[in-house]
């Protein structure tokens, strides 16, 4: 199901001097004077239009430093007069909501934790029912886009249209080199889904190291992403969370300028090719679909004659032989193992399943 809502163009309440826009700021804010000269060297960055600080932190094990509460607001408020640039904050509670309101700070942010549970979503969503203030909506931990996409029509049925998502990642039990697994596919069909969304990235939180920002912000920009969140701190090594992933302001900097803008779209000729290529897309997908519709059918037939001569549905031995001797054709045509192997799998759990289901038919 597509979601029809009327989210007003990022542009039309947020822009930056310079592209890429981006939100850059400590992970937590712990000291005024931190604040202050992190804030006033971000502030000599065109790109940067919003200051982000952490005021509530969510820890995962209690004792750990959990943020300087409510006297932060006030040294926002300092940053925004002093540089002029927008503030926001970390909010997962109606009394984050209210303090953020009374100190007049100007977006407020859901993350990863809150957005997993529709009761304190819906609990924040209501705390802003009349409020016109923007919302940004970091991703679930869990990769669900439909769990994402509605804490984004939480906020808006509670009259927000102000939102941006942001993909920060998701938790991920395999051994990755990120923080949190940056699962491409999941912004993309949030974008599907609800065009009228803007998709900020954070690299921060997807590397959760400092090497591996600058290609995740690139393939975010390759993904036609609206803009970045970046952890910066002035002094990296001293911060009280997050450390290993912040950048000094000068390391943003840098890092933005090696940053490659491409643009949507190219001249006619540029058109013209791409358009043909294009048709030659959609008649491959075709006959992807009719092969698929094909093997399908003789699965079917397969599964009929099983049943009759009482046979199991999977055949260890067959499947073994299918992948080694599929795998062996697909290198030969230089595909990516990786790929056809997943694509395989995923022909045969709908094979077993269609199997499964004539076979248990009475
Ligand atoms: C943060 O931005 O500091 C943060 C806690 O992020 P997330 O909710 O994405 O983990
Ligand atoms: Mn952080």
């Amino acid at each position: 199901m597509t979601s029809d809502l009327n989210i007003l163009p990022l542009d039309s309440w947020l822009s930056s001097e310079k592209e890429p826009l981006i939100i850059a700021g400590p992970c937590s804010a712990e000291t005024e004077i931190q604040v202050m000269e992190t804030a006033l060297a971000l502030a000599n960055i065109p790109n940067v239009k919003v200051f982000r600080a952490g005021i509530w932190k969510p820890r995962t094990r209690p004792k750990l430093f959990e943020g300087v509460g409510s006297i932060g607001l006030q040294w926002l408020k300092r940053v925004k007069e002093e540089t002029g640039l927008l503030t926001t904050v970390e909010v997962a509670t109606p009394e984050h909501v209210e303090e953020c309101l009374k100190n007049n700070i100007d977006i407020l942010w859901i993350g990863a934790r809150t957005a997993v549970n529709p009761f304190s979503v819906q609990e924040i969503a209501d705390s802003l029912k009349g409020v016109d203030i923007p919302v940004i909506i970091k991703n679930p931990v869990n990769p669900d886009v439909q769990l994402w996409l509605g804490v984004i029509e939480r906020f808006y049925q509670a009259g927000i249209n102000k939102i941006i998502a942001v993909h920060r990642g998701f938790y991920d039990f395999e051994n990755s080199p990120y923080r949190n697994a940056p699962i491409w596919e999941i912004p993309i069909e949030l974008k599907r889904l609800c065009p009228q969304v803007p998709i900020f990235c954070d690299p921060s939180h997807i590397a959760g190291r400092t090497d591996l920002l600058s290609e995740i912000s690139q393939k975010a920009l390759d993904l036609e992403m609206s803009g970045l969140m970046i952890e910066t701190h002035c002094n990296p090594a001293k911060a009280l969370t997050d450390a290993k992933q912040q950048l000094t302001p000068a390391q943003l900097n840098d890092l933005i300028g090696h940053l490659v803008l491409r643009k949507s779209t190219g001249n006619i000729e540029f058109q013209n090719k791409l358009e043909e290529l294009r048709s030659e897309i959609d008649c491959i997908d075709k006959d992807l679909i009719n092969i698929l519709s094909k093997r399908m059918s003789v699965v079917e037939e397969i599964a009929k004659y099983k049943k009759e001569n009482d046979i199991t549905i999977l055949q260890i031995k067959r499947w073994t032989n299918i992948i080694n001797n599929r795998l062996k054709e697909a290198e030969s045509k230089g595909l990516n193992q990786e790929f056809l192997l997943k694509l395989l799998q995923l022909v045969h759990k709908y094979s077993i399943q269609l199997q499964n289901e004539i076979i248990n038919k009475d």
